[in-house]
């Protein structure tokens, strides 16, 4: 009879794997959770992580993820890390194929994948990336100290990143192409009384141009058609995300590719279950992401104790 591996694999150490990972951990489960980069996932990434409740003092996602990290090593998770190349059910057991060429077989898994950041597919945008194209404000910004930056987009990441971008340098200039932010109330009021952010709203990019590196952004304005050539050394994306699903093409997702679980996170196929950005959630924080975790491996175990000889 082929063997279990692990009773949980967890499949992405972000806030919600990690979360899931000590949970699980902490119900006495053998875990094993797999992460290709380091983990904390876009956690890593925050500047100043102020609103995860209890953290009176903001910290850095990345000091963050590495708390988050030790707590699940400390309650007996073991954190891989590899590059999940497939994953399939067959019976009862799910088997992960590794980068490695090694496969991990258990009873139930955590789809914590998470998601990466949507390209705006304009002309300059590929080619200049690394050159003064940036989706990461914390990467990318102290580059650009003083200098004139674009920052394009309307969410909570457009904002908290023109934010970080703003201690930088005076000059950010904040693009949204409707009339309204779709951030938090209070972060966008904060942004639209920042001296160091020109908010356009109305305003969208046509191309990104430049030489060796980014010298200016075409821009329009929605609604009068007006277009203009806008000097800057750099831009920021902040377009949304896209959810990373290709391990579970099956499990049922909602109309922008979220998997759709139900309150116990347990997705449409039995024993995968799934947290954190990857879900379809009408809310999307490091909070609400480790809270789903924990969830997460709740059920699994439950799931699992009915499976386990
Ligand atoms: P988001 O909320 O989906 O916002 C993406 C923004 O990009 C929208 O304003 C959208 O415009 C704009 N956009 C999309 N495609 C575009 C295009 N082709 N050209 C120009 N603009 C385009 O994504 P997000 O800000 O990355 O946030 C993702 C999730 O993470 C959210 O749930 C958010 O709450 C969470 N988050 C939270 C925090 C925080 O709590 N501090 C920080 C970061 C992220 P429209 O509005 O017109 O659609």
């Amino acid at each position: 009879m082929v063997q279990a591996d692990a009773d949980l694999l967890i499949l992405g150490a972000g806030p919600a794997g990690l979360s899931a990972a000590q949970y699980g951990s902490r119900a006495n489960l053998k875990v094993l959770a797999i992460e290709k980069l380091s983990p904390g996932g876009q956690a890593l990434v925050i500047d100043k992580l102020e609103n995860y409740p209890g953290d009176v003092n903001p910290r850095s996602g990345f000091d963050f993820a590495q708390d988050m990290r030790r707590q699940a090593e400390n309650f007996g998770a073991e954190i891989i890390n590899d590059t999940v190349l497939s994953l399939r059910k067959e019976g009862s057991l799910f088997t992960a194929a590794l980068g490695n060429g090694k496969e991990l077989r258990s009873y139930a898994v955590i789809l914590a994948t998470g998601a990466v950041h949507r390209s705006l597919g304009i002309s300059g945008e590929a080619e200049f990336s690394g050159r003064g194209v940036s989706y990461c404000a914390t990467c990318d910004g102290p580059f650009f100290k003083g200098k004139k930056i674009l920052v394009i987009g309307g969410g909570d990441a457009a904002c908290d990143e023109a934010q970080y971008l703003s201690l930088l340098t005076d000059q950010v200039i904040l693009i949204h192409r409707r009339d309204a932010f779709r951030a938090q109330k209070g972060l966008a009021q904060r942004v639209l009384r920042n001296p160091n952010i020109d908010v356009r709203l109305n305003t969208r990019p046509l191309e990104i141009r430049g030489d060796k590196q980014v010298t200016s952004v075409l821009l329009e304005n929605c609604i009068t058609n007006e277009q203009y050539e806008e000097p800057v050394s750099a831009v920021f994306v902040f377009a949304g995300a896209v959810p990373q699903t290709g391990l579970a093409p099956d499990a049922k997702t909602d109309e922008a590719s979220y998997i759709i679980t139900d309150q116990r996170m347990a997705s449409s196929i039995p024993g995968l279950f799934a947290a954190g950005d990857i879900r379809s959630s009408p809310f999307r924080q490091v909070v609400v992401a480790a809270a789903e975790g924990a969830i997460a491996a709740h059920c699994a175990a439950e799931y699992i104790d009915t499976l386990k000889p």
